[in-house]
């Protein structure tokens, strides 16, 4: 199979050889010119050593890298790389009897740049974050139901493709319909609502976080912040707290979470309330010594590196906020999910919440993403979880 091609300018190749997969736009000294958005091309060294092929796009990524020799990207290519990706699943017990909830395809990290895929049952819930995999999208569809217990394929990248790139891609199943909505996590029914919900319509990427929370909260005042599907609440609440509170600025968000607490907990277990609020305001109006436990999981306050400093205070004022009102004797779940602040640099900014408030904090674990969004590790920029749990004096 023969591509369009691009030819590295001298040296650029080096990171390429150490099997990153991007090539920026300013790495190129020439290229085809009737390559289009989403186009497969083949990548050459200064020298007119092959590199591999990638899906190219208009951008500073210009090309992501599929292979790092001449593979073909055909209908094998997708269903060796998802076979992979599934056995990989597989090692880690993800599908099984109370759980069918997972990430199959975590991007760079399957080495499928510009592609997730997360599983809910029957459903595979698919998007494209290149337009090379959007134009890929069909294939790949085929290849999923191949896999074991895999029968419709959602397609979601309304808001996930470069809108430059005027795909206008189409939310739709691409096979299949609708069978079930429901997900099971850990033993915990959920209603994913892929159709309407954020990303794939859950975030499978706290499933250990949840699981550890529960074991924190037996006895204890749980204020979930950020609440989305109400996650974090319902394994508190199956972990014996006293009372959690939901927030989260989406009276959408809150629906969801009542629902799904609903799902899990007789209507007379009276111990779960929530509150469609702002986070700030809520934490300003709180009493003092509310809670025993406090659970922060914002939307990424950076999504670009631009964004950086801007974040560090954001994540340093809420933390503080939640510090300050805690009770003694408190634990505090506090979350990061922005791939431009890095692990010390959140660290930092928990730091000076803490230093700001002058309590007595220490660190009992340090999180990170689960397994089955696996960092690529030649791609680092494919960690962006972080969170820390403190034990509060
Ligand atoms: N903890 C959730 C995921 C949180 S996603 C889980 O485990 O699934 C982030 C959530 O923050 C979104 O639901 C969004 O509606 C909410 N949000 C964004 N800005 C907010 C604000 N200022 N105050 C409260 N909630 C906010």
């Amino acid at each position: 199979m023969t591509y369009k091609t691009v030819t590295l300018k001298r040296g650029k190749e080096d990171s390429l050889q150490r099997f990153h997969p991007w090539v920026f736009s300013g790495a190129i000294a020439a290229a085809d010119d009737t390559i289009d958005e989403g186009d497969l091309v083949t990548v050459y060294a200064h020298d007119g050593t092959l590199i591999g092929n990638g899906h190219s796009q208009i951008g500073s990524i210009a090309v992501r890298m599929l292979t790092f020799d001449d593979t073909a990207i055909d209908e094998a290519f997708y269903e060796q790389r998802l076979n992979d990706a599934y056995r990989m699943r597989q090692s880690l017990g993800l599908q099984r009897e109370n759980n069918n909830a997972y990430r199959l395809v975590h991007g760079e990290g399957d080495f499928l740049p510009g592609l997730v895929v997360d599983i809910y049952g029957p459903t595979a819930v698919m998007q494209a974050h290149s337009p090379g995999m959007h134009f890929a999208r069909n294939i790949i569809a085929q290849a999923l139901v191949k896999l074991p217990g895999v029968r419709n394929v959602y397609y979601k990248s309304e808001t996930t493709l470069p809108y430059k790139a005027h795909l206008d891609p189409v939310n739709d199943y691409i096979i299949g319909h609708m069978e079930t909505d429901e997900a099971l996590e850990n033993g915990l029914r959920f209603h994913v609502d892929w159709l309407k919900g954020q990303k794939t319509g859950f975030f499978v990427d706290q499933r250990e976080n949840r699981s550890l929370l529960e074991h924190y909260s037996q006895g204890r005042r749980v204020l979930n912040m950020f609440c989305y599907t109400g996650g974090f609440s319902v394994y508190a609440l199956r972990g014996g707290a006293q009372l959690v509170h939901s927030v989260d600025s989406s009276a959408k968000a809150v629906r969801l979470t009542d629902d799904n607490v609903a799902l899990n907990f007789a209507p007379e277990d009276g111990r779960h309330k929530s509150f469609a609020e702002d986070a700030f305001k809520f934490l300003d109006n709180m009493e003092k010594d509310a809670y025993d436990l406090i659970i922060l999981d914002p939307p990424a306050f950076a999504k670009h590196k631009s964004a950086l400093r801007n974040a560090l205070v954001g994540y340093r004022r809420l933390n503080a906020k939640a510090l300050e009102k805690i009770a003694p004797g408190s634990i505090l779940f506090t979350f990061s999910c922005s791939q431009a602040v890095n692990k010390d640099q959140f660290r930092l900014a928990v730091f000076s919440a803490a230093a700001q408030t002058r309590r007595k904090v220490r660190i009992l674990h340090q999180l990170t993403q689960p397994a089955d969004h696996p960092i690529n590790i030649y791609h680092p920029e494919g960690e962006y979880l972080k969170g820390l749990v403190l034990y509060v004096e």
